[in-house]
């Protein structure tokens, strides 16, 4: 009988709570409201992030999810799986506001209670593109050029072609 099985996942949680430390401020108070699951079996994406409904917040006292298709997360390598998990972060956005701190007197950002349901929002990607519009258009619009821009400034990169190849690479190791 096919279907999809579902384990905690430690492994991506230990990473994914190194990168909220680096990364995303707005979910360091709210490490224990996000929960992390491998999925066993087939399926067509490789992670994500998914705000949690009443019935699932009852049965786990989490607010998010992320899930990681166990199969493609074991044909990655440590980088991309950092990576991913960035990725699927990325997605989890919370309302906030400016007030000014009492004792510094300086501006800072207040986060809505990590609690409630309405403070959480899925955030989606800035950047969505065929790679064959860009081999034959280049970097056509305005979003995309802000994509190679960060691209050009990130640390670690892999050219589109990697991507390509990575994703048939993992697509493989998925079915
Ligand atoms: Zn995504």
């Amino acid at each position: 009988m096919a279907g999809a099985f579902f384990k905690e996942a430690t492994e991506v949680r230990e990473i994914a709570e190194d990168i909220i430390d680096k990364y995303h401020p707005h979910l360091q108070d709210a490490k224990d409201v996000i929960g992390y699951y491998f999925r066993e079996g087939a399926s067509d994406w490789a992670g994500k992030a998914k705000k949690c409904t009443a019935f699932e917040r009852y049965v786990t006292g989490k607010m998010l999810f992320v899930f990681i298709n166990a199969e493609a997360w074991n044909a990655m390598k440590h980088e991309q799986r950092v990576a991913l998990v960035d990725h699927e972060l990325c997605h989890f956005s919370r309302k906030s506001f400016k007030d000014v701190d009492p004792e510094t007197k300086e501006w800072i950002t207040i986060y809505e209670d990590k609690n409630e349901s309405d403070s959480w929002s899925i955030r989606e990607h800035d950047v969505e593109e065929f790679s064959d519009v860009i081999k034959r258009h280049g970097l056509w619009d305005t979003g995309i050029e802000k994509f190679a821009a960060a691209v050009r400034e990130a640390d670690y990169q892999m050219s589109l072609d990697d991507i390509e190849r990575e994703e048939k690479r993992v697509l493989r190791a998925v079915k």
